[in-house]
């Protein structure tokens, strides 16, 4: 073949679209019962922005991006997220003039050039949150909560929440220092990536997916013991609303991890992740935090903020396992007796689909191949269309599945066919 798919990238074929709507329902349903209203931003942007949110020196903007100078020599990047794009969005749109905090969701493709692997791939979509304008550790858990009913409508098992603070940016400061003198003392047994990290930004070190980084982080300096008085008194408001969470729904279960920095620049305070042990590697179900700074590094005012972004592959990689796939999607297959009844039949179709009737009419062949048709496509029912038929003003049906004889039904009384449809 010629062409295939560009390495990374899938296609999304008729009989999964059930599942990716499903997922996606999920997702709008719970983001509206909390107030959240759809955002959509471009999939590209100019490549700054990501640069000045996400970070220059993370795994994202250094390796990830997708960028390119258009016609125009403009540099430009495929969204590898979209917190910075709905971000620029808010300030652009003056939605700081509106009544804050802003509730916002976002749904739709990112792109970041990874090595593929299951549940990772170069073309993603991604499920977001984003509650801008308020600093209270109560909207920390109000995206938490959202996140948490999605994934229980979704019926995914063995969730767990990890959270962490990071502390301002001062606390972090500290913190990167503290870790210094920590992971010096390993410096030789860190893999070439986790050693190039250590002088540009140890706390992503804290982030490395090497197995020997992580047996040497178990003991490293935990960010709590270093945030300052007010971060901890939003962590430990936060962990009160965590706690009340658990003693009401016995499936909630959270842990404070104190490994969990998360690989973008832009968090400060609260930081989580859902894991979920059936994915294995690829375990993290969606990732988020306070992001207060961020704003204000665009040029706008000062305006703290929160959420949270959701792979979708992973959400639906899982579903895939358990849902059986529904196959029916035609209700009636016209078989045409006579081809000089094509026109005619053309026109009963559309009167059956004004009444919400899925019609497929048959191809040009003989009433056998027509009829088979009609069976490999699962159509709930065969219409034969005859010239005695409609003289008779009927339609002669015959349900596929079930093994029924034939009903004639009146042609002007549609509504007697949608009855035996529905029987
Ligand atoms: P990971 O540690 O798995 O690389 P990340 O920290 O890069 O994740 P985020 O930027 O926080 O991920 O994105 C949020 C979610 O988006 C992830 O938890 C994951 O479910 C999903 N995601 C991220 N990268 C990919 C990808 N390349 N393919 C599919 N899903 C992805
Ligand atoms: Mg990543």
């Amino acid at each position: 073949m010629p062409f295939q798919a560009p390495r990374g990238t899938f296609d999304i074929l008729p009989d999964e679209e059930e599942i990716w709507n499903k997922v996606q329902q999920a997702c709008f349903e719970t983001a509206r019962l909390f107030g959240y209203r759809y955002i959509e931003t471009p999939v590209f942007e100019e490549s700054g922005l990501f640069q000045r949110t996400v970070g220059e020196n993370t795994d994202i903007v250094e390796k990830e991006m997708y960028s390119f100078d258009d016609k125009g020599g403009e540099n430009i990047s495929l969204r590898p997220e979209n917190t910075a794009g709905v971000c620029r969005a808010f300030i652009e749109n003056g939605l700081h003039n509106t009544t804050l905090p802003s509730r916002l969701f976002y749904y739709g493709p990112m792109f970041r050039y990874e090595r593929p692997q299951s549940g990772r791939y170069r073309q993603f979509h991604q499920f977001g949150i984003e509650c801008i304008g308020e600093a209270s550790p109560d909207v920390d858990y109000e995206v938490i909560k959202i996140a948490w009913d999605v994934l229980k409508i979704l019926d995914f098992g063995n969730v767990v929440l990890n959270v962490n603070s990071l502390g301002d940016s001062q606390d972090r400061y500290l913190y990167s220092e503290e870790l210094k003198k920590y992971y010096s003392k390993y410096l030789n047994d860190l893999p070439r990536v986790d050693q190039l990290r250590f002088e540009r930004s140890p706390l992503r070190i804290l982030d490395s997916k090497e197995d020997i980084t992580i047996k040497i982080s178990e003991d490293a300096p935990k960010t709590l013991d270093f945030i300052s008085t007010e971060s901890s008194i939003h962590h430990e408001n936060l962990i009160l609303n965590l706690d009340q969470l658990s003693s009401i729904d016995k499936e909630f279960k959270y842990k404070i991890n104190h490994r969990l920095v998360r690989g973008l620049d832009y968090y400060n305070k609260t930081v989580f992740e859902y894991t979920s042990d059936s994915l294995g590697p690829q375990g993290v179900l969606l990732g988020g935090g306070r992001y207060d700074p961020l704003i204000k590094i665009l040029g706008g005012q000062d305006t703290p903020a929160v959420g949270f972004a959701m792979g979708i592959e992973r959400a639906v990689n899982e579903l895939k396992k358990n849902i059986d796939i529904e196959k029916n999607y035609v209700d009636a297959v016209l078989i045409v007796t006579n081809d000089d009844l094509r026109i005619q039949s053309a026109q009963i179709a559309n009167n059956l689909r004004n009444h919400k009737i899925r019609t497929i009419i048959a191809p040009r062949k003989s009433i056998k191949a027509q009829m088979r048709f009609a069976n490999n496509i699962n159509s709930k029912c065969a219409v034969f269309i005859g010239h005695d038929e409609l003289e008779a003003n009927k339609l002669s049906i015959k349900l596929l599945q079930e093994k029924s004889e034939q009903i004639d039904i009146d042609l002007n009384d549609i509504s007697q066919f949608k009855k035996i449809l529905s029987s």
